[in-house]
């Protein structure tokens, strides 16, 4: 049977690429009843410079956003990474398996440092955590967007290095990203970039708490071209690209139908269409987010027990682990 496990950080709140690109397949997976662990990985929200009671916000704010899109904890183990101790224990074990070149090529490194003058380490290791995420639960599928193709690969590589030199533990795992556009969201102030929560600028970020007068103001401003009717060519046109699927996405039409349903319409018109849909799709989300805030002790619960199911399978994976290796006087 498939195992499945993904994480989000809780660096900012959700925006529409988190949820279009990955947060949305969970759900769908939890429909088809399949075994899915999913963490709120806040270790890797200290990799930047981050203000902690702000990250302490942040981790309900997810949680809370989590259950709002419809992750349901009594199916799906839903924890904070940092309250299961054998994160950091499995990504020590395995930096020895890991190369420096390996961690410097990995795209998401070189962009996220470019940004910081001297670059944190962790910052740098945090694609080795991440395959300890993975790993601890002996995942064979991981769904996630496809920035994060390279970050997979090298969990798959870790495994494969771990079971050669130590003997067959764990699953080689395959990422689960869809070949539609919703697996990359676009920035709408730069759409060279994806959408991330991490960006400098607030105003390319839709997030899912977003009012329905930020979402017109932020599509409004999005950046688009010189041509004024709707047509959708990622290389060419990127900014309407990326509104047109976003329209896509959130209407459940196909980008033919939206493209040709805006052929009348200019591109202020259409931006006007864009933010109906997504504001539209979002209320009820919205609403859910608000409901849940209101009752930290639920989320709390909910987190706890979460966690205390996740320890578990860690420290399964972890005993073993350690008597493979040699280390420590028992087992
Ligand atoms: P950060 O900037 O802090 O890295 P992020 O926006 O990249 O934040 P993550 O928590 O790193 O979000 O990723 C959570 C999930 O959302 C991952 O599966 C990732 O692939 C997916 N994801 C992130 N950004 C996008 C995007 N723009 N389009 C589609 N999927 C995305
Ligand atoms: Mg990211």
């Amino acid at each position: 049977p498939r195992k499945i496990f993904s994480g989000i950080q809780p660096t900012g709140s959700m925006h529409l690429g988190n949820y279009l690109g990955a947060v949305r397949k969970w759900t769908e997976l939890q429909k088809k009843r399949e075994n899915i662990t999913i963490s709120i990985v806040d270790m890797h929200s200290i990799t930047m410079p981050h203000n902690p009671p702000t990250l302490r916000d942040n981790i309900f704010t997810m949680a809370a956003t989590l259950l709002a899109c419809g992750i349901d904890p009594s199916h799906t183990t839903l924890f904070v990474q940092s309250s299961v101790m054998e994160h950091s224990e499995l990504n020590w074990i395995l930096n020895s398996l890991t190369t420096m070149p390996r961690l410097a090529q990995l795209p998401q490194f070189k962009e996220k440092s470019r940004t910081v003058r001297d670059v944190p380490l962790g910052l740098f290791v945090y694609p080795v955590l991440q395959a300890a995420d993975i790993m601890l639960y002996k995942a064979t599928h991981v769904p996630v967007g496809s920035d994060q193709l390279q970050h997979i690969q090298l969990a798959q590589h870790l495994a494969r290095a771990f079971n050669a030199r130590y003997g067959d533990m764990f699953p080689v795992c395959n990422a689960i990203i869809e070949e539609n556009d919703g697996s990359r969201i676009l920035s709408l102030r730069e759409p060279s970039k994806k959408m991330s929560k991490s960006d400098q600028n607030p105003k390319g970020t839709i997030n899912l708490s977003d009012s329905p007068e930020q979402i017109i103001e932020k599509i409004k401003k999005a950046l688009t071209d010189f041509t004024s009717d709707i047509s959708y060519n990622p290389g060419m046109r990127p900014g309407v690209s990326n509104l047109v699927n976003i329209h896509a996405q959130v209407t459940g039409q196909s980008i033919d139908t939206v493209v040709e349903e805006a052929k009348q319409l200019d591109t202020a018109q259409y931006k006007e269409r864009v933010s109906e849909a997504v504001i539209e799709h979002l209320r009820p989300i919205r609403e859910m987010i608000n409901k849940h805030l209101n009752n930290r002790n639920e989320l709390i619960y909910v987190l706890e027990m979460g966690s205390e199911k996740a320890r578990k399978m860690a420290q399964a994976t972890m005993a073993e682990v350690r008597q493979r290796l040699g280390l420590g006087i028992s087992g």
